[in-house]
C-alpha cells in the first residue's frame, strides 16, 4: 500500500514520562507504516522546556496558530518535587495553560465509547462533550477573611475616576468575602468556540448558568451567548438541524442524567471543573477521555485528557512490564489527522483516522485490552496486554480490517 501524503505539516508536541514512551510506539507501529508523516516537531518534554526557558512551548503554540492543527502528548506540570527531580531553573508554568492563553481556546472533553464498558448512567449511549470556560471566576478570585464587625463594599473605579459602589454586607462579626471577575472578551471567545465546535461536530449545544440568582454576572454570560447565537450561528444551526439550548445549571444536571448523550454541554469555569470529572468517571475512566482545545477562530489542539501516567513510567524505568492504555493518545493523533485532512481536502488522511479509531474500539471489543480497561469491562475473559502488545494488537486489527 502506498503511504498517505500530507500537504500541510501537523504541529507535533512531544511530552513526558509514560505518554512519551507511548508516543514513540504509536508513531512507529500505527502511523509511520501508513502515512508520510509531515509534522513540525516541538519537544515539550520537561528537560527541553527547561533548556529553552520554556520558549519551546510558546513556539509550539505560535506554530499551531500558523498551521491550524496540533497534536500534544501529556506533559508534566512542575511542582516542588519536579524542581528537584529535573533540576529545574524555574517552576515553569503548565504548558496547557500557556498554550491555552496563546490560542485563547476552550477545552472540549469527550469520552471514547466501547461496548463492554458500560457507563454508570445506563441511558448514556452517546458521548457527552463538556466545554469548560477556562478563564476567571473563582479561579482568579480575591478573598478576605473578615476579622470582625465592619462594612464590606464592592467598588469599581473607572479610568476617569468615577465610581460604582455596592454594599456586600454589613458584618456584625467575623466572616469571609470574595471578589471574582470575568471579561466580555473572554466570555465572547468561549461562546464562539462552543458554537463553532457544535457546528463542526454537528451536535446540539447546551449552556447553563445560575442567572436567576446571579442577575448581572451569570446573566451576562447568558446574554452574550444568546447575542452571538442570534447574530452569527442561528442560520448555521438551523441548516444542520442542531439546537442551541440554554437552561439553569440545576435543571441542566437533571436533564443530562436523563439524556442519552450526544451533545455538548458548555459550563462556566467551576461548573466545568466539577462536571467534567463527574462525566469522565461516569463513562468509565480518564484513560478513555479525549480533549481538544479549540480557539474562537478555528485552531485545534488535540490531546488525551489524562496525564503522563507517572507511576507506570517509574515501573517502565525499572524494566518492569507496564500495561498503559494508549487509546486516548491515539485518538489525539486521529483527531488531529482527521482535522488536517478536512482542512487540506485530503480525504485519504481523514479516512485513515476513522479506520484507526475503529481498529482501537474493535480491539477492546474483541477482548484485547490493558489492565485498567479489564477492570471496568464486562468482557468475561479479557486478554490483558502490555503497553506495546496492546498497540501491536490494534495494528493487527487495523490490518485485518483494511
Ligand atoms: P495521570 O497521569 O492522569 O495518572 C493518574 C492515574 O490514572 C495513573 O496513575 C493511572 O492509575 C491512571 N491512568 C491515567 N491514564 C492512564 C492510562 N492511559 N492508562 C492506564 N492508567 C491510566 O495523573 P497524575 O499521576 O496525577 O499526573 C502525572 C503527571 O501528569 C503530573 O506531572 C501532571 O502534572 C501531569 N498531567 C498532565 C496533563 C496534561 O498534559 N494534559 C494532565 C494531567 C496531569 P494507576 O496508577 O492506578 O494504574
Ligand atoms: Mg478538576
Amino acid at each position: 500500500m502506498e503511504k498517505i501524503k500530507m500537504t500541510t505539516p501537523l504541529v507535533e508536541m512531544d511530552g513526558d514520562e509514560m505518554t512519551r514512551v507511548l508516543w514513540k510506539m504509536i508513531k512507529e507501529e500505527l502511523l509511520l507504516p501508513y502515512i508520510d508523516l509531515n509534522t513540525e516537531y516541538y519537544d515539550l518534554g520537561l528537560n527541553n522546556r527547561n533548556a529553552t526557558d520554556d520558549k519551546v512551548t510558546v513556539d509550539s503554540a505560535n506554530a499551531t496558530l500558523k498551521y491550524g492543527v496540533a497534536v500534544k502528548c501529556a506533559t508534566i506540570t512542575p511542582n516542588a518535587a519536579r524542581m528537584e527531580e529535573y533540576k529545574l531553573k524555574e517552576m515553569w508554568k503548565s504548558p496547557n495553560g500557556t498554550i491555552r492563553s496563546i490560542l485563547d481556546g476552550t477545552v472540549f472533553r469527550a469520552p471514547i465509547l466501547v461496548k463492554g464498558i458500560v457507563p454508570y448512567v445506563k441511558n448514556w449511549t452517546k458521548p457527552i462533550t463538556i466545554a469548560r470556560h477556562a478563564y476567571g471566576d473563582v479561579y482568579k478570585n480575591t478573598e478576605i477573611k473578615v476579622p470582625g464587625p465592619g462594612k464590606a463594599e464592592l467598588t469599581y473605579t473607572a479610568a476617569d475616576g468615577t465610581q460604582i459602589r455596592e454594599t456586600i454586607h454589613d458584618f456584625d462579626g467575623a466572616g469571609i468575602i470574595q471578589g471574582i471577575h470575568n471579561t466580555e472578551k473572554s466570555i465572547t471567545s468561549f461562546a464562539r468556540a462552543c458554537f463553532s465546535y457544535a457546528v463542526d461536530t454537528k451536535q446540539d449545544l447546551w449552556f447553563s448558568t445560575k442567572d436567576t440568582i446571579s442577575k448581572k454576572y451569570d446573566h451576562t454570560f447568558k446574554d452574550i451567548f444568546q447575542e452571538i447565537y442570534d447574530k452569527e450561528y442561528k442560520e448555521k444551526f438551523e441548516k444542520l438541524g442542531i439546537e442551541y439550548f440554554y437552561t439553569l445549571i440545576d435543571d441542566a444536571v437533571a436533564r443530562v442524567i436523563r439524556s442519552e448523550g450526544g451533545f455538548i454541554w458548555a459550563c462556566k469555569n467551576y461548573d466545568g471543573d466539577v462536571m467534567s470529572d463527574m462525566v469522565a468517571t461516569a463513562y468509565g475512566d480518564l484513560s478513555m477521555m479525549t480533549s481538544v482545545l479549540v480557539s474562537p477562530d478555528g485552531v485545534y489542539e488535540y490531546e488525551a485528557a489524562h496525564g503522563t501516567v507517572q507511576r507506570h513510567y517509574y515501573k517502565y524505568l525499572k524494566g518492569e512490564e507496564t500495561s498503559t492504555n494508549s487509546i486516548a493518545t491515539i485518538f489525539a493523533w486521529t483527531g488531529a489527522l482527521r482535522k488536517r485532512g478536512e482542512l487540506d481536502g485530503n480525504a485519504l488522511l481523514s479516512e485513515f483516522a476513522d479506520k484507526l479509531e475503529k481498529a482501537c474500539v474493535k480491539t477492546v471489543e474483541d477482548g484485547k485490552m490493558t489492565k485498567s480497561l479489564s477492570l471496568i469491562s464486562t468482557c468475561k475473559n479479557p486478554v490483558i496486554l502490555n503497553s506495546l502488545d496492546f498497540i501491536r494488537a490494534i495494528r493487527g486489527t487495523f490490518e485485518s480490517l483494511y
